[in-house]
């Protein structure tokens, strides 16, 4: 008996599903593992329960892509790239349904949940371009009648494993790169969201079919960290590309690293905004407050501290605690509404237990903080909180929509306080001062892998890597060259001359006469 949930919200998650051409499975009575139950934030109904993959499953998922990269290595690169480019167009066909499930999985407001899979459709154009485009390159040789150059080749299995707020942009950063280098993909999605990945595999399994792929490049098995630890440990798994918690990344990194595999982490932030005394204050204004009231603030790239200068500080509060009054909070299906629900009760607590730790620290709530509605869902009003300094909890992150908002006097101090965190993902400064702004983005300005200026700290665009230093982990996905990270590279040097001259000047054989004097 298949055991769907049975509120309107469940009805449209079945229907997005099955437009996108995937079903659910039947779960059987009480036989088998306890089901995998798929429930959505914006009121915490249920949607669907699934199986979880078993340990038979995912090593079933591992073979089976390996198999598959034996024959796809081999493709053309153009070739494979028609997969991407017809899985992009698929991808557009079934863009509602799956911003659909993307809003019910993990409660996105609709603009932004066609975002992402608008994200999805531009990754699979830049992959398609790509496939063309994967240059080694030729260097001079120091030996005469010698060619020197580096060519790349498919790695391998790559094992997704992604977190549940980009339920499905981080997969496709991933998928699309992944298959145009010539390597299958495992993917283990958020036990939050497996609806979304289980439409995504649909679509791209399709693809495959129409474009003549061999079968098995592409799998997805469901469950916890437990299923996410079985891909971690597989040899056969050439790249774990994992994004999520910096104790994900601390968890998964060792266990890569003991059996000398390749791993590609994508951790949490704690992104800061300088605010300078020349900075065009409106448009610094809306550019905050999409970065860190968007999305609930259960975005990687969040912003989550405001480093403002002194002579404007209360001025800036006051502006974001205004424009923070006016975000309408509710459900995500309801075009008024900017801010949907959290994940889940422990995101909410987390909140509440960090505005706890912040003003027993002496910070000030200025605004925000507050629960809306009651029962399984948890919505709340963003929040923006005074610090009279940068505390522990301001240091850390936590996955949910709190600005902290710190004042600074001199330039100097504003790059200490900003680079003072153990994350280093996204960053910006909005000022009109060109010298600001150039020290900002050098290399003694800001420590992360995204620098901004004059705009938020999130909605990167895929034509640039993306990733961060320090504890988010080293990682660079989607546009730019981190298509890199999933190929090998090998250095080819061939002789076209009739000598055999050793590099360095050696010499390596008998000695002639004159040399022995
Ligand atoms: P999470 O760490 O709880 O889970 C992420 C994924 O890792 C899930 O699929 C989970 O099942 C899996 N997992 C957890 N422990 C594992 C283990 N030991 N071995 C293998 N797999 C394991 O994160 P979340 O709550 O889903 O997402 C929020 C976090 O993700 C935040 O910290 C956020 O900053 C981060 N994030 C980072 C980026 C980025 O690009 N840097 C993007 C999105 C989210």
């Amino acid at each position: 008996m298949t055991l769907p949930g049975t509120s309107t919200l469940a009805a449209r998650a079945i229907a997005a599903l099955g437009r996108c051409g995937a079903t659910l499975p039947t779960i059987a009575g009480d036989a088998g593992p306890v089901p995998l139950t798929a429930r959505t934030p914006i009121d915490g109904s249920v949607l669907a329960f699934l199986h979880p993959s078993t340990s038979a499953d995912v090593e079933a998922a591992v073979a089976g892509a390996h198999d598959a990269f034996l024959t796809w290595r081999t493709v053309p690169a153009p070739k494979r790239g028609s997969l991407v480019r017809r899985l992009g167009e698929l991808l557009s066909e079934h863009k509602s349904d799956l911003a659909d499930l993307v809003t019910l999985e993990a409660g996105k407001i609709r603009s932004e949940a066609l975002g992402e899979v608008q994200e999805m459709i531009d990754i699979c154009e830049f992959a398609a371009g790509l496939s063309r485009q994967l240059y080694g390159r030729t260097m001079g040789s120091e030996r005469p009648g010698h060619r020197l150059s580096e060519t790349w080749h498919p790695l391998g299995v790559v094992a997704v494993i992604s977190a549940f707020n980009f339920p499905v942009a981080v997969w496709s950063w991933n998928t699309a790169l992944a298959l145009v280098c010539g390597d299958p993909v495992v993917w283990k999605p958020s036990e939050t969201t497996p609806l979304t990945a289980m439409a995504c595999d649909a679509l791209l399994r399709r693809a495959a079919t129409e474009t003549g792929a061999p079968d098995g490049l592409h799998h997805v098995v469901l469950g916890t960290a437990v299923v996410g630890e079985q891909l971690v440990d597989n040899p056969r798994v050439a790249l774990v590309s994992a994004t999520g918690s910096v104790r994900m990344g601390r968890a998964v990194a060792p266990r890569v690293a003991a059996r000398f595999g390749r791993c590609l982490l994508e951790l949490g932030g704690n992104n800061a905004a300088i605010v300078t005394a020349s900075a065009d204050l409106d448009l610094a204004v809306r550019g905050i407050v999409f970065a860190a009231a968007g999305t609930a603030g259960q975005r990687c790239t969040t912003l989550r501290r405001l480093i403002v200068h002194r002579s404007i500080v209360d001025d800036v509060t006051d502006r974001i605690a205004g424009a923070y009054r006016q975000l309408t909070v509710g459900s995500p299906f309801d075009d008024s509404v900017l801010v949907g629900p959290l994940i889940s009760g422990k995101a909410y607590h987390a909140m509440h237990a960090a505005l706890d730790t912040a003003r027993a620290d002496g910070g000030v709530l200025v605004t925000g903080g507050q629960r809306v509605g009651s029962g399984e869902s948890f919505y709340v009003t963003p929040a923006v909180v005074r610090m009279p300094e940068q505390t522990a909890i301001v240091r850390a992150e936590t996955f949910a929509p709190i600005l902290y908002v710190l004042a600074y006097d001199t330039f100097d101090e504003a790059i200490a306080l900003h680079n003072g965190v153990p994350q280093g993902l996204s960053s910006a400064i909005f000022t009109t001062d060109q010298r600001e702004a150039e020290r900002f983005l050098a290399a003694d300005g800001s420590d992360c892998g995204i620098a901004n200026v004059n705009i938020g700290t999130s909605g990167a665009e895929i034509g640039g890597a993306f990733g961060g230093e320090k504890e988010t982990g080293g990682g660079r996905e989607s546009g730019s060259d981190a298509w890199k990270s999933y190929m090998r590279r090998a250095t080819n040097t061939v002789n076209y001359s009739v000598e055999l001259p050793l590099a360095q000047g050696v010499e390596f054989g008998p000695r002639s006469s004159d040399d022995a004097e």
